[in-house]
């Protein structure tokens, strides 16, 4: 077998976790075979309005979602830095932090869709992969900003990226779930939270702090 090898990120609001981060996560770990799948919320995210929940709150409900899958880790970086939030900083820290091993960034397909809005967008490839997720509503496609950039560095499926550290593209085919943050907060705002789409501990948690109503 081969050995694990690397890390990937997967970096959000949180505003709250929910089940589709959970299983981009999981499959993440296994299409990539990488030793740990870091979920970072942004503190100050620079790209959309304030979140609804604190970062301190968003940072909690992440680390009881992951409690249970002992790949996964909720990473309290942001939180711990000043300003906002760019991701461009966080691969920074991480590059230096794992020298030589391949670093995945993954984000979905809405995001990738506005990836030429974020901070420095271009050098993100300068410190680790791109792993863009498929999404429900979304087609895997490069947006027309980004080409010149990104089609010479697409590769066919995310395990051809671990032949090097960081630097390339691909789209992950993952089984992606139909659920949205932005629906559970609608759906708390009417006294419904959306149980199934949210795990149990994190739903006893929104109850307990009243968020979202
Ligand atoms: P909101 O509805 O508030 O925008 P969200 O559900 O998109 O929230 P985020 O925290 O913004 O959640 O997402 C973090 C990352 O996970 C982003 O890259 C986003 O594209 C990706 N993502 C979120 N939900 C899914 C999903 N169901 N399938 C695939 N990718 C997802």
């Amino acid at each position: 077998m081969t050995a694990r090898r690397g890390i990937a990120i997967l970096g959000g609001t949180f505003d709250p976790v929910h089940n589709g981060h959970i299983a981009c996560a999981e499959a993440l770990y296994d299409a990539l075979a990488v030793e740990q799948v870091l979920l970072i919320p942004s503190a100050q995210p620079p790209h959309r309005n304030e979140p609804h929940a604190s970062a301190v709150e968003r940072l909690a409900m992440l680390q009881l979602a992951v409690a249970s899958h002992p790949h996964l880790s909720a990473d309290d970086r942001e939180l711990r830095r000043e300003g906002k939030s760019f991701t461009v900083d966080t691969l920074t820290e991480l590059l230096a932090e794992h020298p030589g091993v391949p670093i995945y960034f993954a984000l979905g397909q809405d995001a990738f869709d506005k990836l030429h809005e974020w901070h420095r967008w271009s050098a993100l490839s300068d410190y680790a992969h791109l792993v863009v997720l498929a999404r429900p509503g979304y087609d895997d496609h490069i947006p027309a900003e980004l080409d010149p950039w990104a089609s010479p560095r697409l590769v066919g499926e995310p395990r051809c990226l671990a032949s090097c550290t960081h630097g390339r593209i691909a789209f992950a085919r993952v089984a992606s779930v139909d659920v949205s943050a932005t629906e559970i907060r609608a759906g708390c705002s009417v006294g419904k939270l959306p149980r199934s789409a949210i795990p149990d501990v994190v739903c006893d948690y929104i109850e307990a702090n009243h968020l979202y109503s």
